[in-house]
């Protein structure tokens, strides 16, 4: 599942492979964008925030948001599988200095203005993973509305950028809350988003997520996607309600 980490990796990708070259081709397959052709310009900057990305080209900016299943695909290689769900294909040069950048399953892919392109994401609280990122502000909108449901606030990207279900039901582990516990039993707002922001940073740049320091299969998380298993701390069967990106996963005795 995309989070803030695998939006910062992928920008990080598209920015290697597209930054300062021309575009050569430029295939957007969404009937609104169909006749938009940015081909000739220079791709000029990569960024993310949150978990939007935007690739600014001339004087547009290509904004894109992975949801629960997109990608981006950067490689030499044209994919082969997929040819249906590739929403836009950027490539530039030729030859051996080829490279194609297709978008795969984009849950929002438009064209905007450039020099207002921030617009869309003006609501987003401080990014995880950005140079501005700020503890603070993000601990005092944390911390704003105490009754409500932990995992509501960290999933919330107004709160903070960056945080999706798996790191919303790690966090609630490593802190010893359920997901369901009201935001005012967090002692320490500040250390929590700490928390969070040393996680995001730590995978930025793998596409394996890990939060127990153990990289090895099967042992990288702590309660997602685990349940029925027993507890690394513990041994107490994992639990788990809900479905979708609203899934919940905790231990009935760490978390209280
Ligand atoms: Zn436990």
């Amino acid at each position: 599942m995309p989070e803030g980490d695998t939006v910062w990796h992928t920008a990080a990708n598209l920015r290697e492979a597209l930054v300062g070259r021309a575009l050569t081709r430029c295939d957007i397959r969404v009937p609104r964008y169909s006749t938009t052709d940015l081909t000739g310009l220079v791709v000029d900057e990569v960024i993310s925030r949150g978990k939007h990305l935007f690739i600014r080209v001339g004087p547009a900016s290509i904004h894109s948001h992975l949801k629960m299943d997109g990608s981006w695909r950067v490689g030499r290689a044209r994919p082969s599988r997929a040819g249906h769900r590739i929403r836009i294909i950027l490539e530039a040069g030729s030859g051996s200095d080829w490279v194609q950048a297709a978008g795969v399953d984009l849950g929002v892919l438009e064209v905007l203005d450039r020099v207002h392109d921030e617009d869309v994401v003006a609501h987003l609280g401080p990014d995880l993973l950005g140079d501005d990122w700020d503890p603070r502000t993000a601990a005092a909108n944390l911390g704003a509305d105490p009754d409500r449901p932990l995992a509501d606030a960290l999933l919330d990207q107004r709160v903070m950028a960056g945080v999706g279900n798996v790191y919303c039901n790690e966090l609630c582990f490593v802190t010893g809350h359920r997901p369901t516990a009201p935001v005012k039993a967090v002692s320490d707002p500040l250390r929590m988003v700490q928390r969070a922001r040393d996680m995001l940073w730590l995978n930025r740049s793998r596409w394996d997520r890990c939060t127990t320091g153990d990289t090895r299969p099967g042992q990288r998380l702590w309660v997602y996607g685990r349940a029925g298993q027993p507890c690394r701390r513990c041994g107490t069967a994992i639990e788990s309600d809900g479905s979708g990106d609203r899934i919940r996963f905790w231990c009935p005795v760490c978390q209280t």
